[in-house]
């Protein structure tokens, strides 16, 4: 059955899901390939997501103030299918914490669509260095631009070093930002080969590169 294309939003929520899945340390213990990700993000978000507020599912960068926090939201309606898969796939003990755990991707979630329009070159026409995916580009600092100054004064990296950036799609510039700290970044994975090693970004990348609606995503 033809369905209508997600909305950005769906796709961030999404997005959100996978990316609390992949960080979960039962979801990665017991899957070497988490080929069957992206199926199940997609249907999680399409569970919860026509019972969220509707302020929620259209929540943007130009209505943030309007936005409720999801720790104020019951999610009384959330169906039992979501809290159930969940649970079955060792995410959360029971219903208390799936609705937890839920909350924390719908945080995730506003503080993505939310953010301030992405700088991006609206004429780059190469791939994501994460996902290669042919999508509209951000560029990341790899040595964060808050630990310039640190990193100079402590010797990290020679000045020359410090405008390297990566091409990244917003999805995996968002995913990057989570599994790395400013200063882990900046110390250790200042390349992109050097992010690509982490079995993290590898396997939130083999989810992205089949995400082929987040192609109007900047
Ligand atoms: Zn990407
Ligand atoms: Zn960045």
């Amino acid at each position: 059955m033809p369905s209508d294309p997600p909305t950005p939003q769906l796709a961030a929520f999404t997005d959100a899901l996978a990316r609390r899945i992949l960080a979960s340390p039962g979801f990665a213990d017991d899957t070497d390939d988490p080929a069957g990700l992206p199926d199940f993000a997609a249907f999680l978000a399409g569970e919860a997501w026509p019972t969220l507020p509707a302020a929620l599912r259209t929540a943007s960068y130009a209505t943030r103030g309007a936005v409720p926090a999801p720790d104020t939201l019951s999610l009384d309606s959330t169906p039992t299918s979501v809290a159930d898969s969940l649970t079955s796939c060792g995410l959360c003990a029971d219903g208390d914490g799936a609705l937890a755990f839920l909350r924390r991707v719908l945080d995730d979630y506003v503080s993505d669509v939310c953010a301030p329009p992405p700088v991006w070159a609206r004429t780059r026409t190469t791939e994501c260095e994460i996902c290669a995916r042919a999508v509209p580009l951000t560029y990341h600092h790899l040595v964060p631009r808050a630990l310039h100054a640190k990193a100079l004064k402590r010797g990290w990296h020679a000045a020359e070093m410090l405008g390297a950036v990566a091409w990244l799609c917003r999805p995996c510039h968002t995913t990057v930002h989570g599994v790395a700290s400013n200063e882990e970044l900046a110390r250790t994975y200042f390349t992109v080969e050097a992010l690509l090693g982490r079995e993290d970004i590898q396997r939130w990348a083999k989810y992205a590169a089949k995400q082929r609606w987040g192609v109007r995503r900047g």
